[in-house]
């Protein structure tokens, strides 16, 4: 038998208006006996209409998504819609509150804890939530990623390639809509638990991101997102206006197989050779690491695997065997 979820909503999902409120989810600890972790969540509804789910905060040191949700739940007004907005913007909320990529509470990486568990870990409980009772009211699903603390992506909307090509169809055109400067068909090195496979796997139309990176953000990243998901919001149906569709905009990417990645097989200081959205040709030099230990070692040095363009970059100064080190993709026209 499906076990009920211990999360509760402290506000109404089908009625009119604003709600502000909390998922509220029973945590005893040490430092609250009978306490409760709140994850913040807004309802705007007016009538009858689509559903947008939009979250942020999946990984918790990704702030270009957080930031403009946190504003969009205090601006946006039932007045302006039809339909219904649902935003969560710090999905991990423990994580987000502790400035981590993983749960402070159980290591828990929400973007690979799903489906969840109903009577599992935190992150687990979160997943399972999210999933059996926000992601089916939804027609279209959001979820705003960016490189975190370790790493930094130049700013991009993207989609898989999916079995179902009329639903992959309407995730491209959703990810066209949102505008960011890049879009890009995105290859999963890790898919299991991920949020973006299992809202695939429920037929609906989703789009994720990468905007940005370095635990921080920008103006100007801030600002993709911001007109990214009010473009989204007037394709779904939901707002009205035009879109603010920028000319450089919708450059379209691909990361076609693995040779994409590019993994260190060396451990100190990092000195990257180029720079995000550069283009390179296979076999440019992107970047040496430094025996971080003692001087007048030969660095190892770091190859293009492919041409195109430095689409993600590892962003600390020092770095381990096996980060993420670079990730070249190919552009594939407009
Ligand atoms: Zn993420």
């Amino acid at each position: 038998m499906t076990k009920k979820s211990p999360i509760t909503p402290t506000i109404p999902f089908d009625q009119d208006g604003v709600h502000h409120g909390f998922l509220k989810l029973p945590y005893s600890r040490d430092d609250s006996a009978w306490g409760a972790v709140m994850i913040p969540i807004t309802v705007i509804r007016n009538g009858n209409g689509p559903t947008a789910l939009l979250t942020g905060g999946n990984h918790g040191d990704e702030y270009e998504g957080l930031v403009s949700l946190f504003k969009l739940a205090g601006k946006l007004s039932p007045a302006e819609i039809t339909g219904r907005v649902i935003i969560l913007p710090a999905m991990n909320f423990p994580a987000f509150l502790n400035a981590s990529r993983t749960s402070p509470i159980d290591k828990g990486n929400l973007n690979r804890s799903f489906p969840g568990k109903a009577d599992g870990t935190v992150t687990q409980k979160i997943a399972d939530y999210v999933l059996r009772h926000l992601v089916p009211e939804a027609d279209i699903v959001l979820d705003l990623h960016s490189g975190g603390k370790t790493l930094d992506f130049i700013p991009f909307a993207a989609v898989h390639v999916l079995d179902d090509k009329e639903q992959e169809a309407r995730c491209v055109n959703a990810m066209k809509a949102f505008a960011a400067p890049y879009s890009m068909m995105m290859l999963e090195l890790d898919s299991v638990g991920m949020f973006d496979t299992v809202v695939e796997e429920a037929g609906k139309t989703f789009v994720t991101t990468e905007l940005g990176g370095g635990g921080s953000t920008t103006a100007e990243r801030v600002a993709i997102a911001d007109r990214g998901v009010r473009n989204l919001l007037i394709h779904a149906g939901i707002l009205t206006g035009d879109p603010d569709v920028p000319d450089d905009s919708g450059v379209m990417l691909d990361m076609p197989d693995g040779n994409c990645f590019v993994a260190s097989v060396s451990g100190g200081l990092f000195e990257p050779c180029v720079d995000l959205g550069q283009m390179v040709t296979r076999g440019d030099l992107i970047a040496r690491v430094y025996d971080a230990n003692r001087t007048g070692g030969v660095p190892t040095e770091y190859k293009a695997p492919r041409d195109g363009i430095v689409a993600c970059r590892h962003f600390p100064g020092l770095i381990k065997t096996g980060d993420c080190l670079a990730v070249i993709a190919e552009v594939v026209g407009k």
